[in-house]
């Protein structure tokens, strides 16, 4: 199925008896195959009598050859075309013994993950799905606000692509405004305090126009900007962003960056709840320490809170 439609990707007609021909199958055969594309990857191909077939629009697909072109050639870049989660897939890679650094990329999730498993919305060649992975043997302090230094370079790279208003939000979502962009989904195996690896997930909404799956206010860089992007582009600059934040990181430490980051933290002195489960502490944001935690104000003092599974979420009075 995914080669017929690397036939069709250019956008222009084929008739169904030169699909046939190129994948050796029957003009009818070709006709199912669209079919599923239609059905299972959501997407939407004319046919016209005497023309042949049609994607509506084109798709640029990613390209290994493309992300070096446009200047990121140091990693092994693994491309799928569906994948349960290219976490999951980093992780077996890492069982696998497959040498870090490397970097799996799909083009469709179907069982992407958030934090406390909750469920990445991942359709076929609209976002980057992207999991960087990292051998650390530098002790914990490698590991300190790494999450955050992940996000930091994702905005960065956000906003050299165009757009100007991405902004984050601790522990580390990319929103734009209240509307969320990116996430970010970190996981480590090994012992951190010796020599482990850790998975640094990305999933950023690049052409996505419209889902009903995400239940939370939600943008894109199509959205935001009105226009398509090329996802090897935007794999190459965050590529080059990611390397530059991390080489500063594991010189000085997430202290290097913390005044950086707090600089773009959307939520600076707004009040807010603090979710852990099913516990809530009410406060306003002060800023985060020199490990990443959140500083909050409660009842009048300073606080931090560190850990995978806290959630911000303004306060209706902030
Ligand atoms: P936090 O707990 O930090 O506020 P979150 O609730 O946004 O984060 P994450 O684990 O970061 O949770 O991401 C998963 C959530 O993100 C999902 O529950 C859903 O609400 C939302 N989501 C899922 N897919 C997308 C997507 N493609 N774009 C934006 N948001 C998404």
């Amino acid at each position: 199925m995914l080669t017929l439609l690397k036939l069709l990707k250019d956008g222009r007609f084929h008739s169904g008896q030169a699909l046939g021909a190129a994948l050796g199958i029957s003009r009818s055969a070709v006709w199912k195959q669209l079919q599923h594309l239609e059905a299972d990857l959501g997407l939407s191909v004319h046919k016209v009598r005497g023309k042949g077939y049609q994607l509506a629009k084109p798709l640029l697909l990613l390209d290994v050859a493309q992300i070096c072109a446009n200047g990121l050639c140091e990693w092994p870049v693994h491309v799928f075309d569906s994948i349960d989660s290219t976490n999951a897939e980093a992780l077996r890679s890492i069982e696998r013994g497959v040498q870090a650094p490397f970097l799996v990329l799909a083009e469709r999730q179907i069982a992407g993950r958030g934090r406390r498993g909750r469920k990445w919305v991942s359709p076929f060649a609209d976002n980057l799905y992207h999991s960087l992975v990292l051998r650390i043997d530098g002790g914990m302090r490698q590991i300190e606000g790494l999450s955050l230094v992940v996000g930091l370079a994702v905005m960065h790279a956000l906003r050299d692509m165009g757009i100007a208003e991405a902004a984050l939000k601790w522990p580390n979502d990319v929103l734009v405004g209240e509307k969320k962009i990116a996430g970010i989904l970190l996981e480590l195996v090994g012992d951190p305090a010796d020599v482990c690896h850790v998975v640094l997930g990305v999933g950023i909404n690049v052409n996505m126009r419209s889902t009903d799956e995400v239940d939370q206010q939600w943008t894109s860089m199509s959205l935001e900007s009105g226009r398509d992007f090329d996802r090897n582009e935007l794999v190459a600059r965050l590529g080059a962003k990611l390397q530059q934040y991390l080489a500063l990181h594991h010189e000085a430490g997430f202290a290097a960056i913390q005044s950086e980051w707090e600089r773009f933290h959307l939520w600076q002195g707004r009040a807010v709840s603090l979710i852990a489960g099913v516990n809530r502490i009410d406060g306003v944001v002060m800023g985060i320490d020199h490990q990443g935690a959140l500083r909050l104000k409660v009842d009048g003092v300073e606080k931090t809170f560190s850990g995978g599974e806290l959630s911000l979420r303004l306060r209706d009075d902030s």
